[in-house]
């Protein structure tokens, strides 16, 4: 393979690191969060401030080569990076910038929600991000941003005031409410098609502690589980958030012995109200479904954040299906009941994340993100450390989302799909493609970002 043209001056233009198939660095920069991603990228290079991403995109473009862009490495898809192409690894790009009376939070494009959680707690400040600390907040944002605040802030695309941006043809902008308006509305769910965001501005959020944890039922009792949560999470108070799951207990010391290794449903809470009426909101939930584990109580935001880290480090195999689902019939709930039993692995899983509260307030046309009018994002996860289980988690995710794919909403979050081609695109973007579409026209008409849930420039 020949060296693309002019590698050894932009190699001299960096102020990061460029890293080639035969540098000692290229085993470790060309992995991700997935362990099942085996990809062999030409060259990784690890940007350390907006000029070294401007060359990069500069140099990839006149090269003609595949141009993958890295943020945390966490998409299930792998889709930080690509055979053969050029690796824009963003996390050198990590630095934050909290104006306490504004209440903002200036964060690089390549950090990672752990990274922004311990700089904006200490201010007493929270950004609703995701569940696992390692994620990146650049694919993370850009997709939408599901977690534990949604439902009393919103998606983390509610929350974004600002991004800077390195567009196909290397100009860097700011997209903000007043400037590139329409750049600013696609970055808010469009994912990583418009450019790269060397920097995010968010709304962040008087949040310091929490009150949250799992409660857990034992499997018997899933039908029961998921009737009542059906109906308690949408008319829940703003401050309380749920996310439903079926798991198993893993056989850590904050587990009941007899219950370590058990198929089990649960609800994962976090109430981020005022503390002293917390104990009054999950009254109703401990008195009408008392629960046969109940691990909910007083917790720094971050450690609510970083709850799952310990379970879920990198390297993992992970096959992921996803959906919207608007509700939860009886005959859905049978088809979950009949795959909770039969997940495969200690570590797999299905998640159901309420998009409810305040971020199906905001409205439809507000930003890119298609489905404010769905009640939970779905996602069945695969996972387990060996290799060898590849087909057994694929197979279960596969048939599990194939039984239940009909009574879905039809498209899934982006942050949850895997390779699954444009029609799946299409449907999880809706009335937005259109318009998405044409924006992508106007700002990478050549598609030269289109390792991602790719919208075609139309
Ligand atoms: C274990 C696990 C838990 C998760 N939990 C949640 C959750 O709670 N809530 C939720 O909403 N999602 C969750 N996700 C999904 C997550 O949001 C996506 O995987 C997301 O793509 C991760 O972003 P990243 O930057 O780490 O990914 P990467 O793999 O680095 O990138 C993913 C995509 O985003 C693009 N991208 C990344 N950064 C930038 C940037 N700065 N500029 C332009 N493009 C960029 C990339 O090009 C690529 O297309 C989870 C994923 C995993 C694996």
């Amino acid at each position: 393979m020949s060296n693309p043209t002019g590698t050894e001056q932009f190699r001299a233009k960096l102020r990061g690191e460029l890293i080639e198939p035969d540098g000692e660095k290229y085993e470790i920069a060309r992995k991700v969060y997935n362990g099942m991603i085996d990809r062999h990228p030409r060259m990784v290079v690890r940007c350390a401030d907006v000029a070294d991403v401007i060359s990069a995109v500069n140099f990839g473009r006149e090269n003609r080569l595949v141009i993958a862009v890295r943020g945390g490495g966490h998409n299930a898809a792998g889709l930080g990076v690509w055979d053969d192409a050029l690796v824009i690894d963003l996390s050198p790009i990590c630095y934050t910038h909290i104006d306490p009376e504004a209440q903002t939070v200036r964060v690089g494009g390549g950090c990672t929600l752990g990274e922004l959680d311990h700089s904006t707690h200490a201010f007493g400040l929270a950004v609703p991000t995701g569940v696992l600390s390692t994620t990146g907040i650049g694919g993370l944002a850009l997709g939408g941003g599901l977690g534990h605040l949604t439902r009393k802030c919103g998606l983390t695309i509610d929350n974004l005031l600002a991004a800077d941006v390195v567009l196909a043809d290397g100009r860097a902008v700011i997209a903000n409410q007043r400037r590139n308006e329409d750049l600013f509305w696609a970055l808010r769910g469009g994912g990583g098609n418009f450019g790269v965001v060397t920097s995010f501005l968010f709304k962040a959020h008087p949040i310091h502690t929490d009150y949250a944890g799992p409660m857990l039922w034992e499997l018997d009792r899933a039908s029961e589980v998921m009737r009542w949560y059906h109906d308690f999470i949408v008319q829940a108070p703003d401050d309380l958030n749920g996310f439903f799951a079926f798991l198993v207990v893993p056989p850590g010391p904050h587990f009941p012995e007899q219950f370590h290794n058990r198929k089990m449903c649960g609800v994962v809470w976090c109430y981020a109200g005022p503390l002293d009426s917390a104990e009054e909101a999950f009254r109703p939930i401990r008195r009408s479904l008392k629960p046969d584990v109940d691990l909910a109580g007083l917790i720094p935001h971050p450690a609510v954040q970083s709850m799952f880290d310990p379970l879920y480090p990198p390297g993992l195999q992970w096959y992921w299906k996803a959906d919207f689902f608007n509700e939860l019939s009886d005959d859905a709930i049978e088809v979950h009941i009949q795959y909770a039993r039969q997940i495969p692995t200690n570590l797999s899983t299905m998640h159901m994340y309420p998009v409810n509260g305040v971020a199906s307030r905001v409205s439809k046309a507000e930003t890119a993100w298609g489905y404010r009018d769905a009640t939970w994002a779905g996602v069945i996860a695969g996972i387990d450390p060996d290799p060898g289980k590849k087909e057994v988690l694929a197979k279960w995710a596969t048939n599990y989302w194939e039984a239940l794919h009909s009574y879905s909403a039809g498209g899934a979050y982006v942050n949850f799909m895997m390779d699954e081609g444009e029609d799946r695109v299409k449907a999880t973007y809706r009335d937005s493609y259109d318009r998405l579409a044409a924006i992508k026209s106007k700002y990478d008409p050549d598609n030269l970002f289109h390792i991602n849930q790719n919208i075609k420039p139309r």
